[in-house]
């Protein structure tokens, strides 16, 4: 063949590499995180693709989501993606769902991709389709890497806390849910009918402008914690290592930290994940 991967081959190693080749990524979510991972996997070799996303790019989109100049207002994120890997790999294999976790005809899509996933990654914006991500990926048994950025911009005179987080959730020993990542006021409130998470917000004086899903965002904290993300995927896909579970960049500080806690042990997603991994060996 050519000298396309020579570079990264000289760590992964040449099976390494192929597996990467072979891999069957499911990613949800190609939006501000979501781009990147697209784009450095699909560099990195992935050419087997499942992306599931219902949103469309809009202006305010422009100031980080990857692959995306002014003339893409108006197309869907899932089509700007899709363009970034066939730029790459012509012949890639890809199943677009267009459209999110929660709905019935998707949900179908969804399980028999994650059938034949080698991983799946989430990047979302909120907690409620993280948590349904967790359920679907255990039952199968797929590997769920989970992205989050965040930024809370300076209030009150405080300093402004900006960075993110990423979750590898598959050995039965913590995942997203046991190890208390997802936020449960956070979860409640995006259950709430519309009304009443507005009058929520009201009395907790939150700005909907800067919670969930149109909070602050910038390219290079998301670029930072995608490639977190996207070198312990990389890991996982070659077998170099184990992933790292839970990955924090407190961008403030400027720091990584790696959190070594391991979940409670009575998780019923963790017992799903043990059961399917000692099923394969
Ligand atoms: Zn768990």
């Amino acid at each position: 063949m050519n000298n396309r991967y020579d570079r990264q081959v000289r760590l992964f190693g040449a099976e390494g590499q192929a597996r990467i080749r072979a891999a069957h990524v499911v990613l949800f979510g190609t939006g501000g995180n979501g781009s990147h991972v697209v784009q450095q996997l699909a560099y990195a070799g992935v050419r087997h693709w499942t992306l599931v996303e219902f949103d469309t790019a809009d202006d305010t989109n422009l100031n980080r989501l990857v692959g995306a100049g002014p003339d893409d207002v108006g197309t869907a994120k899932i089509d700007i993606a899709k363009r970034m890997v066939l730029a790459l790999h012509p012949d890639a294999d890809m199943t677009l769902i267009r459209g999110g976790l929660g709905e019935p005809d998707q949900q179908d899509q969804i399980v028999e991709a994650l059938s034949r996933a080698t991983l799946a990654i989430g990047c979302f914006d909120l907690e409620v389709p993280r948590v349904e991500a967790v359920k679907l990926c255990s039952r199968a048994g797929v590997s769920y890497l989970d992205l989050a950025t965040e930024i809370v911009p300076s209030d009150d005179g405080a300093d402004p806390v900006y960075g993110g987080r990423t979750v590898f959730s598959h050995d039965g020993k913590g995942c997203l849910v046991c190890l208390g990542i997802i936020d449960p006021a956070e979860l409640a409130r995006e259950q709430m009918p519309a009304e009443q998470r507005a009058e929520r917000d009201r009395l907790y004086g939150l700005n909907p402008d800067e919670v969930g899903d149109s909070g602050p965002s910038v390219v290079t904290i998301n670029g930072v914690v995608a490639s977190l993300a996207c070198t312990e995927a990389l890991m996982f896909l070659t077998e170099l290592r184990e992933p790292a579970r839970q990955l924090t960049y407190l961008g403030q500080n400027s720091v990584v930290r790696k959190n070594l806690t391991v979940g409670p042990g009575d998780c019923l997603y963790c017992y799903q994940w043990r059961a399917s991994r000692s099923e394969r060996a």
